[in-house]
């Protein structure tokens, strides 16, 4: 279905974002044909500076979404609950400044981890302790927490690929996806000062139904892989954050495969890139190799916010 109204709402947020320098140049959302879908419009949040780390304020049934740099990622959801993705704040060069610490966030009440990557994974434990929230990741990586004594069992609950948990009541649904990729868990021995490599399960990416139908899909680290297509048509993701920097993971031409050709979905959201020279891929180039697609590609700078 194609909703002329809905593209025009997507351009107007579209100017919007330039106006706030969190869109590049040569963006393709300015010239989104309608989503395939009818789209709610993403209202751009002013970018956070390190005096204003707070939670932004959400309208009312609305969904933030705040990308804090490569997969890190905020979501407040309609019913207020707030969910951290790959929470890696106080080392990642991109993060804003008013963001690096495991306190700035204020209110956490879910941690999710695709898997045991340091750039995905850092600040997990601590954040979970601080907020007294559950961290949910591969199992073989909660495990792993657990053994090793990064967190009590009752924080770092196992589940795994394909099922689907609701812990934070019924209304939200986070379904582990498959993800192409790895997930050692280094880890210094504190009684002997040496790295080693533990079980840190199998990679996923999170499938999550908010309280109002809304369904975003955090793909985590991950090559281009078939069942994206089913995962595409099956759980009807409107919104997906997927990486495209290139090296570990999907560059912008695997990215634009899997975005145009396999899931469909309203939105787009480019992630893990630039924090390192190998993230090579750019979200213009992703944008390019999405050619005339009607798909919405939101090119954020960490720290910006979007309401749907
Ligand atoms: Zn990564």
């Amino acid at each position: 279905m194609v909703n002329g109204k809905a593209g025009k709402a997507l351009c107007a947020a579209a100017a919007c974002m330039l106006a706030l320098g969190g869109c590049g140049s040569t963006a393709r959302t300015e010239s989104a044909q309608a989503p395939v879908r009818a789209a709610p419009t993403p209202v751009v949040q002013q970018p956070a500076t390190a005096t204003t780390a707070t939670a932004p304020g959400v309208a009312s049934g609305k969904t933030l979404v705040q990308w804090l740099g490569q997969a890190a990622t905020r979501i407040i959801t309609p019913g207020g609950k707030v969910i951290v993705i790959d929470p890696w704040l106080t080392t990642n060069p991109r993060t804003p400044e008013g963001f690096r610490h495991v306190h700035s966030l204020g209110k956490v009440d879910l941690i999710l981890v695709t898997h045991a990557h340091m750039d995905h994974f850092a600040d997990a434990p601590a954040m979970a302790r601080l907020y007294n929230a559950p961290v949910y990741g591969p199992a073989g990586l909660n495990q792993s927490m657990v053994h090793l004594g990064m967190l009590p069992s009752e924080l770092s609950p196992r589940f795994n690929k394909g099922g689907t948990i609701s812990p934070l009541g019924p209304g939200i649904r986070i379904t582990a996806t498959h993800a192409e990729h790895s997930s050692e868990l280094t880890w210094r021995n504190p009684a002997t000062g040496k790295d080693e490599t533990h079980v840190g399960g199998e990679p996923v990416g999170f499938l999550i139904e908010l309280e109002n139908g809304f369904k975003i899909w955090h793909m985590g680290d991950t090559g281009l892989f078939g069942d994206m297509r089913l995962i595409g048509e099956y759980y009807k993701p409107d919104l997906i954050l997927i990486p495209i920097g290139g090296h570990y993971v999907m560059d912008p031409k695997d990215a634009a495969v899997a975005t145009r050709d396999m899931i469909r979905p309203r939105y787009a959201i480019p992630i893990h890139y630039g924090t390192n020279p190998q993230l090579k891929g750019t979200p213009e180039e992703f944008a390019r190799a999405m050619g005339n697609s009607p798909i919405g590609i939101l090119n954020m700078k960490p720290g910006d916010a979007l309401q749907f």
